[in-house]
């Protein structure tokens, strides 16, 4: 089984990238494609940047050069979901581009030709993932966020959910469109700029995928967390932790 991993930031993917061992690097279009040995098995593990064309091109070129069993994309979301909080993580069932509108107002979302709105994640694959994040935050996540950052970033017990991920090209941060989308998108858990580019890629090569997403703001005006020190301080701690976790449990 070969996992193909991708992150859109340098600050996301740095700690797996340590961790990984055997590695060969492959240079094109710009990304850096690392296949080695990740927690025993076999990955390749990519920089798509930021982004639903430049995930998509890098999900294609994962997929097309060096055909991964599944993918999976880790990384940062705003929480749409009053239930959600910065640090609790999402596991995206179904994703969908909210700023995808051909201009018919009942098929907004709808991708042309393919007629889907909501791409739907690989349930085996959401049910590991679900077990892996639990395991880190009651095992590890205390050993790796020191408690000033767990304090300032306000994370007491983060909760897992699963629901639908929205993803746009752009970072929403204001009240209005938080609650268009919240309105608008089936079950929305949350909102970041790759997730359902990389599932659309998926879904047309018949590849399994899954998303996750550490919470790293509320997606709207009262947003008080510093974003770049999250991702640096805590965001990056959950990808690995959970990456772990998931790669050590699997067969
Ligand atoms: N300010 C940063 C970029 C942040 S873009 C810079 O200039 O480099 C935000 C990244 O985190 C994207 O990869 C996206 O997937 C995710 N994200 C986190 N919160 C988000 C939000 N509220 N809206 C959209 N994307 C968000």
């Amino acid at each position: 089984m070969k996992y193909g991993i991708i992150c859109a930031m340098e600050e996301e993917i740095r700690l797996l990238l340590s961790d990984m061992t055997d590695c060969t690097v492959t240079e094109i279009a710009h990304r850096a494609f690392t296949h080695g040995t990740l927690y025993g098995k076999e990955v390749v593990l990519v920089q798509s940047r930021i982004g639903k064309v430049a995930s998509a091109s890098t999900a294609t070129t994962l997929i097309d050069r060096f055909a991964p069993d599944c993918v999976i994309f880790c990384g940062t979301a705003g929480g749409v979901a009053p239930s959600l909080h910065v640090g609790d993580v999402v596991i995206g069932d179904k994703l969908v581009q909210h700023d995808f509108d051909c201009g018919v107002p009942e098929r907004i979302f709808e991708i042309p030709l393919l007629g889907i709105k909501y791409f739907k994640t690989d349930a085996s694959l959401n049910q590991a993932l679900v077990n892996a994040v639990k395991n880190y935050i009651n095992d590890e996540m205390r050993n790796d966020i020191p408690d000033r950052y767990l304090k300032e970033f306000g994370i007491q017990s983060p909760a897992v959910h699963t629901g639908t991920i929205a993803s746009g090209d752009q970072f929403i941060c204001d009240n209005e469109k938080n609650q268009w989308l919240y309105t608008h998108v089936n079950d929305l858990a949350c909102v970041e700029m790759e997730g359902a580019a990389v599932a659309q890629v998926c879904y047309e090569f018949d590849v399994p995928c899954a998303v996750v997403r550490v919470i790293s703001d509320s997606a709207n005006d009262d947003s008080n967390v510093d974003f770049a020190r999250f991702v640096e301080e805590a965001a990056c701690h959950f990808t690995r932790g959970t990456m772990k976790a998931f790669l050590t449990a699997q067969k």
